[in-house]
């Protein structure tokens, strides 16, 4: 496989771009593999990718029913952050930060990880409180945070809007400076590549169809392309867990499959540097500009259950209204496209990454809103889970007992709410 290099860009530019190779190759399902990730998406592929790195597991099958990134992680709005403050996800999502900070070098493919900061703006001096109180957390267990006074924020971020008599007036923001946003669908391939070369199979188009069990143990697995025999089975299917779960026999999951939209704009000259964020009660939107100018918005989830990849129209008005009210100056820009993704929130708002009721079935879910910036942590600590067959200290709680045992990862206090999770 070419190794990218300034060399070899230059030297298919002398060459009429004729020496590049396919980025992985396209095998056929084998009778048996050690390992069998089901789910060819960002956590799948990295959890495939850190098994045959830090693990030397080398029989490994991805198995993908559609085509790499065809699912969230290449519908997201590629917001990475750290900014959690509960035991086990600020110690999961810092690493997972780190592991951004060395992706694009680690998989010898430019991810486009751009640090650009994460701007959360606060409405009230009791938001400004909370956020102390978090940011501080953040920065007594190793992460970078800051708080923002209302010039500071009027100076990097100035056309806001900064009426005092506005629905919700400005009063600071809180801030992440080494938080950013990659291209995901440059992460999908930078590590489907980096697993292919140390010899994962990447199946696509191979849907995982049954679930043979015996004596409390997968033995096999049925797909659109005939059946594989398996020793460690791990699930890593976003917003298709449930059906997954229900597949292995196992009953119902504390996930509710909802869709969650993300917006784009016709290309404007660069007038946003930062991710921003606008979160007051239960509304949630988040903005950021993309290297070709597009603004890409997000919001809420739709508020009603469903496997469909598309959206709907209130969401869309729902995005506007906050876009124009915290940037009127946007009231003429032309929102170009929209789409869906199939999100698995959970009853708490935080993933699970554990060992499941079956012996060799490992479960990766959960995800919400927030799974993309998740993914190389995701990738890293399920990796653990599965050569090791224990979960690393960090994501002890992180297991579907934690309801049974009240110890639920509530980051935003909201309760047993998909919708207040965002
Ligand atoms: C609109 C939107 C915006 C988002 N914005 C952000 C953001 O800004 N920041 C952030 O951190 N997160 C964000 N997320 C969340 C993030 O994208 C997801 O949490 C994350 O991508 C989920 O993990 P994944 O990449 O492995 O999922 P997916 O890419 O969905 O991968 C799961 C794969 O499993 C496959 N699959 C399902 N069933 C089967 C089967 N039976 N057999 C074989 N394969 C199967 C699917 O085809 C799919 O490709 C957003 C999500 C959406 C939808």
């Amino acid at each position: 496989m070419t190794r990218f290099s300034a060399w070899s860009v230059f030297w298919n530019g002398l060459t009429n771009q004729m020496g590049w190779k396919p980025q992985w190759r396209t095998p056929e399902l084998k009778a048996d593999y050690d390992v069998v990730i089901v789910g060819g998406g960002l956590h799948g592929l990295a959890t495939a990718y850190y098994l045959a790195k830090n693990h030397g597991i080398s029989k490994i099958a991805v198995l993908e029913k559609g085509w790499l990134g065809g699912g969230n992680a290449g519908r997201n709005t590629t917001i990475v952050r750290s900014n959690y403050v509960m035991p086990g996800n600020r110690e999961f999502y810092e690493r997972s930060l780190k592991l951004w900070e060395n992706l694009s070098f680690d998989l010898n493919y430019n991810v486009m990880f751009s640090q650009r900061g994460h701007v959360t703006l606060l409405h009230s001096p009791e938001a400004i409180d909370a956020a102390a109180r978090r940011y501080n957390t953040m920065r007594l267990t190793g992460s970078d945070a800051e708080i923002w006074s209302l010039e500071e924020l009027k100076r990097n971020i100035p056309h806001l809007n900064y009426a005092a008599d506005a629905r919700f007036p400005i009063f600071g923001a809180a801030v992440q400076r080494r938080a950013g946003t990659a291209r995901h669908d440059a992460v999908v391939w930078g590590y489907a590549r980096a697993a292919d070369k140390r010899g994962v199979e990447i199946i696509q188009n191979c849907e995982v169809l049954g679930v043979t069990r015996e004596n409390g143990h997968i033995t096999r697995l049925e797909t659109s392309r005939g059946n594989v025999g398996v020793k460690k089975v791990g699930f890593a299917v976003a917003g298709n867990t449930s059906l997954l779960w229900e597949m292995a026999g196992l009953g119902t999951l504390p996930i509710e499959s909802h869709i969650l939209q993300a917006f784009v704009t016709e290309p404007v000259k660069p007038l946003l540097d930062q991710v921003l964020v606008f979160g007051v009660g239960g509304a949630n939107f988040y903005m950021s500009q993309s290297d070709k100018g597009g603004l890409v918005f997000g919001g809420d989830i739709d508020w009603y259950k469903s496997y469909a990849q598309r959206g709907n129209l209130p969401i869309v008005q729902d995005v506007a209204e906050c876009a124009l009210s915290i940037m009127p100056c946007l009231g003429r820009v032309r929102l170009l496209r929209h789409w869906g993704g199939v999100v698995d929130m959970s009853m708490d708002g935080s993933h699970f990454i554990c060992k499941t009721p079956l012996d060799n079935l490992y479960l990766n879910a959960g995800w919400n809103y927030g799974g993309f910036k998740a993914s190389p942590g995701s990738g890293w600590y399920f990796s653990d889970l599965i050569a090791n067959d224990r979960p690393h200290s960090d994501i002890v709680n992180h297991d579907l007992k934690r309801f049974e045992r009240g110890h639920t990862i509530d980051e935003r206090g909201a309760g047993p709410d998909p919708k207040l999770h965002g």
